[in-house]
C-alpha cells in the first residue's frame, strides 16, 4: 500500500453514508466531468453490449482501439450472429479472453432466433444469455434500458467496501447496498452506476486512491477508520502456471501448416502452429516431433530454430520454442485440431492466433517469409 494513501484518525465512530446524500454527491461529480470514451451517452443496447463485454478485465485505452472496428465489421446483432467464428475471432485478435468473443456471438445467435434480434430487457433473461453475468446484465439493463439494476464490477466493488467499510462483502451485500443508492434516483440510474464506476477507475483505485479529491470523503467510513488499504481483501493468486511448449513451422511448397484450437477449451478457436508441450527431460525438437507425431500423424524433420517467445496470459505464462520444419512421412490429419490449412506466409493475417503466435509471425515476417534455404 502507498504511503500515499490518507489516513485519518477516527475520533469517533462514524456514521455509514446514507443513500441519499451519497446519490447526490456521486450524481453532481459525475455531471462535472467528461470522461472520453466512445461508447458515453449510447444508447443502441447492442453496441452497449459490446463495449460492457469487450472492458471486461481489459483496460479502457486498449478497448478504445477494438471498439470501432469492431462494430464497423459486426454493426448489429444480425451480423455479429452471422458471422463465422474466425471472422469474429480475428476482430478480437489480440484483445484476450476470448471466450469472451465466442460467447458473444453465441448469445448474438440467441438473441436472433429467441428475441427478434432485439436484447431483453429484463435482467434475468440477459442473464441467462452466454457470457452475461450479474454485472453485465446490470449495466446493460440499467445503460440501455434505464432500470435500476445494480452493476457491481472489481471497481465498484471496491469503492462500495471502502465507503461502507465492508470487511468481507458477498455479492448479495454489494448489490444491496448499490440498489439502495440507485433507489433515491431510478430516473438516473444509469448515471449512479457509471459514477460509481468512474470513481473506482479513476480516483478510488487499488493502491493510490485520491481520496483528497473524492466526492465521497466526508462520509468514506474506511477513510474515518483508517482501514482504505485493506478494503476490500487482496484475493491471493499464486503465481502463474508456467508451460512450456515446442511449436513447428512445417514448409511445404511455399506456405505453412497452421491448426485450429477446438472452440471450447484454452484459446479456443484460434489458429496456431503445431506442437505441444515439452515433457520432463525433452528436448524441444523432439516435443515438436512427438506432438506432431501424435496429434497430426506426420513425421517432421526439425530444422533451424525461429526462435523463443515468452508470453505472459491471464491465466499461465508461456515459453514457446519454434523451429522451421519439413515433412518427411505422412499426411497430417487434425486428430486433436479443429482444422487445419496450409496458408502462404502472407495469408497467416487472415487468421486469428493468440498472442505468442502473433510474435512467431513477426519473425517470419522479418524473415521476408521465406523457407529455410534448406528446406526450401
Ligand atoms: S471512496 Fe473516496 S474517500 Fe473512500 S477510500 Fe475511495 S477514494 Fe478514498
Amino acid at each position: 500500500m502507498s504511503d500515499a494513501v490518507p489516513r485519518r484518525p477516527a475520533r469517533c465512530e462514524p456514521e455509514p453514508p446514507d443513500a441519499d446524500g451519497l446519490a447526490g454527491a456521486l450524481l453532481r461529480w459525475f455531471d462535472g466531468r467528461s470522461r472520453d470514451v466512445p461508447w458515453r451517452g449510447e444508447s443502441d443496447p447492442y453496441r452497449i453490449w459490446v463495449a460492457e463485454v469487450m472492458a471486461q478485465q481489459t483496460r479502457i485505452d486498449t478497448v478504445r482501439d477494438y471498439y470501432g472496428p469492431f462494430l464497423e465489421r459486426f454493426p448489429d446483432v444480425d451480423s455479429l450472429a452471422a458471422a463465422e467464428l474466425d471472422d469474429v475471432l480475428k476482430a478480437w485478435e489480440g484483445l484476450g479472453y476470448y471466450a469472451r468473443a465466442r460467447r458473444l456471438r453465441a448469445a448474438a445467435r440467441e438473441i436472433v432466433s429467441e428475441y427478434g434480434s432485439r436484447l431483453p430487457e429484463e435482467p434475468e433473461r440477459l442473464r441467462s444469455l452466454p457470457g452475461i453475468g450479474a454485472y453485465t446484465a446490470g449495466a446493460i439493463a440499467s445503460l440501455a434500458f434505464g432500470l435500476p439494476e445494480p452493476a457491481v464490477d472489481g471497481n465498484v466493488r471496491r469503492v462500495l467496501s471502502r465507503l461502507f467499510d465492508l470487511a468481507a462483502p458477498t455479492p448479495a451485500a454489494l448489490e444491496g447496498r448499490a440498489r439502495a443508492i440507485l433507489d433515491i434516483r431510478p430516473d438516473r440510474a444509469a448515471d449512479l452506476n457509471q459514477a460509481l464506476m468512474d470513481l473506482g477507475s479513476s480516483v478510488c483505485t487499488p493502491t493510490s486512491p485520491a481520496c483528497e479529491s473524492c466526492p465521497a470523503a466526508g462520509t468514506c467510513v474506511a477513510l474515518a477508520r483508517g482501514t482504505v488499504s485493506e478494503r476490500p481483501p487482496v484475493r491471493s493468486r499464486g503465481p502463474l502456471p508456467h508451460r512450456i511448449v515446442a511449436t513447428a513451422v512445417v514448409w511445404r511448397d511455399g506456405r505453412v501448416l497452421i491448426t485450429r484450437r477446438p472452440a471450447e477449451g484454452l484459446l479456443g478457436g484460434l489458429w496456431e502452429f503445431p506442437g505441444g508441450k515439452v515433457e520432463a527431460g525433452e528436448a524441444p525438437p523432439e516435443a515438436a516431433r512427438r506432438e506432431l507425431a501424435e496429434e497430426l500423424g506426420v513425421e517432421i524433420e526439425v530444422g533451424e530454430p525461429l526462435g523463443t517467445v515468452e508470453h505472459a496470459y491471464s491465466h499461465f505464462r508461456i515459453t514457446l520454442h519454434a523451429y522451421h520444419a519439413r515433412l518427411l512421412a505422412g499426411e497430417p490429419r487434425p486428430t486433436a485440431a479443429d482444422a487445419l490449412a496450409w496458408v502462404r506466409p502472407r495469408e497467416l493475417a487472415d487468421y486469428a492466433f493468440p498472442a505468442a503466435n502473433l510474435r512467431l509471425i513477426e519473425r517470419l515476417r522479418d524473415g521476408a517469409c521465406t523457407p529455410p534455404s534448406s528446406f526450401g
